[in-house]
């Protein structure tokens, strides 16, 4: 079905996640936190079935890796040497009209006319001037010719040169007190602003007196630069939607800080983790011990990472809390980057199996010179979200740069002996590094799907469907009797519903008539549903006692099975 690349897209996902209980702004109540999200009862049981399945696939059905649960706080000294306390930033760059702070490498790109400002004046200070009406004042002493002045005096020869070119005379000591007054008015600060080609120049004047009112000049006349307009092709200098100027790169730890224990000195300093990567190298040589793996073999982990973003947005998609699926997998140095694309290929499967088809996964190979130092190849695994395309997950060969650091900081032996070819080195490691939160929202953008249904009588309206992949769906099935006011029905509806809970997720529901019972459930994006009926308790004959219909979500389709059947065939599906 074809999804339209539209904001309102997101805006009725987002509104549904809301509606249905999948996702909560966190501490709504108080007018929420930016970049905090609560998960609802759908919603955690769908980012539940995702790391299940995670889990499972990455460490259950696979003998060479093992999983840890390391904590979120750890010892300052691990992030000194994995080098995030000295460079885990992002360069930033501030508006200087609306103060907001961007990454500076996320800033729009801007073709157009930059035009530059040295300063502004109060309009007040030049009503006030003798002898020829404001504006011809400011035609004369703006745009340019009041920038070159440096003190009282060449303001005043300035005002004398405004006079004589009007042919007008006036006498000097009113001029130099007209200077005396103006002069510390001037509010100098350069500032420019991008107006893209095709906008009225007109915006230039507006956001650049906006500005100077910032700064405190009140009802600005805006003293422009020498070169007051200047082409600029590509640039990320400026706010893309004010064209306001942007400051120079700044950087800024992502790092959130805390105190272990009750006095806040710097000792007793820690950060919570922004990645759950470290505990699986701080923990390689007690894992190799006690599993006795030989290489190539790996450590899986979920678990919660916090970075203080700049500009948490695009709904869960970067959060300040969140959620990551990491696998660090050793290897001999010589195995590393074939091992990189069989990580590939096994991750492109696994969003394949929860359904993310393959052609949905952009695979962006970083080329050389954007990659981390220590990095020798390194996928970003890409979906194309309503709103762009953006990373899922990034798949990097990071050589043997972790454990290496860790030695050296911690000086213990975190290399491996080979016992077949008696060599002592240090593993090499390749790391598919997932979001949960990122990936579960991927899974709700691809499941969502509005269609027109159009009944016998040709009345159309729209079903809202998440069509998502039966394995991740947070209800397997919906159990109904076809009347809530017929006990016989609820017995064996209710009955139904629980000898399938030990196995699934089941709701289960006798609200209002059956049509709208099904429409609730394919918003919630529950596969299939199950009606108790007159047939099920055999009043219609002993042909379909003990069966009840069978509702599919996707095609709408009705089948009947045994209610004996039902369990197995709910399980081939789901699992
Ligand atoms: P980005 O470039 O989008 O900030 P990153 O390259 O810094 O991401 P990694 O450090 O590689 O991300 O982290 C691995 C994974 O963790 C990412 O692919 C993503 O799925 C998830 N992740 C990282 N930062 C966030 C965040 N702020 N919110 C949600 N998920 C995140």
């Amino acid at each position: 079905m074809a999804k339209e690349v539209t904001p309102t897209r997101m805006e009725k996902i987002v509104s549904l996640c809301k509606r249905r209980g999948f996702i909560f702004q966190a501490s709504e109540i108080y007018g929420g936190l930016n970049g905090f999200w609560d998960y609802g009862p759908l919603g955690v049981e769908l980012k539940k079935n995702l790391k299940d399945f995670w889990w499972q696939r990455n460490v259950r059905e696979r003998d060479d890796m093992e999983g840890m649960d390391g904590s979120i706080i750890m010892n300052r000294a691990v992030w000194k040497a994995s080098g995030h306390e000295e460079t885990f930033s992002d360069p930033m760059v501030d508006c200087l009209l609306s103060k907001e702070r961007f990454r500076a490498d996320q800033v729009e790109e801007q073709t157009g006319i930059v035009h530059r400002l040295i300063g502004a004046i109060p309009r007040i200070a030049i009503v006030d001037l003798p002898q020829l009406p404001p504006e011809a004042w400011i035609r004369w002493l703006f745009p340019t010719a009041l920038g070159s002045v440096s003190n009282v005096a060449e303001l005043s020869e300035l005002l004398h040169a405004g006079i004589r070119n009007q042919n007008q005379t006036c006498d000097e000591e009113v001029l130099l007190a007209a200077a005396e007054k103006i002069f510390p008015q001037i509010e100098r600060y350069d500032f420019s602003v991008l107006v893209p080609t095709g906008t009225p120049e007109d915006k230039a004047r507006k956001v650049g007196m906006a500005f100077y009112e910032s700064r405190g000049v009140k009802n600005p006349v805006l003293i422009e630069h020498e070169v007051s307009h200047l082409p600029v092709e590509n640039s990320r200098g400026y706010h893309a939607e004010t064209g306001a100027q942007l400051t120079e790169p700044r950087t800024f730890n992502l790092m959130f800080k805390s105190f272990a224990g009750p006095i806040e000195s710097e000792e007793n300093m820690v950060y919570l983790r922004p990645e759950t990567a470290q505990a699986m190298f701080v923990q390689f040589r007690n894992i190799l011990d006690t599993t006795r793996q030989k290489l190539p073999f790996g450590i899986a982990q979920i678990g919660k990472a916090f970075r203080n973003e700049i500009n948490p947005r695009n709904f869960t998609f970067r959060s300040r809390e969140f959620e990551q699926m990491e696998i660090e997998y050793f290897c001999r140095p010589e195995d590393g980057l074939r091992l990189t694309d069989y990580w590939l290929e096994q991750r492109l499967r696994f969003y394949d199996d929860i359904g993310i088809p393959r052609g949905k996964i952009h695979i962006h190979e970083i080329p050389d010179g954007e990659r981390a130092f220590y990095a020798v190849k390194t996928y970003d695994l890409e979906y194309d979200f309503p709103f762009g395309l953006s990373e899922l997950e990034g798949i990097a060969y990071r050589t043997n740069y972790d454990l290496s650091k860790h030695i050296e900081h911690s000086g213990k032996p975190l290399d491996y002996f080979d016992e077949a070819t008696k060599e002592r080195f240090v593993p090499h490691v390749v790391e598919p590094s997932a979001g949960t939160d990122r990936t579960a929202l991927a899974l709700i953008c691809e499941a969502f799907d509005e269609e027109t249904l159009t009944d016998e009588a040709g009345k159309s309206d729209v079903r809202t469907v998440l069509r998502f992949h039966p394995r991740m769906a947070p209800i397997k099935c919906g159990v109904f009797p076809l009347l809530k006011n017929k006990p016989d029905l609820v017995a064996a509806a209710r009955e139904v519903a629980s000898n399938l809970r030990a196995f699934m997720n089941i709701f289960y529901d006798e609200s209002g008539a059956i049509g709208r019972r099904y429409r609730r459930q394919d918003e919630a994006g529950t596969p299939f549903c199950v009606t108790v009926d007159f047939d099920t308790i055999g009043e219609n004959g002993p042909e379909k006692q003990g069966t009840v219909t069978l509702r599919h979500r996707d095609s709408m389709q009705q089948e009947r099975i045994a209610i004996s059947d039902l369990r197995e065939w709910l399980l081939a599906r789901i699992r």
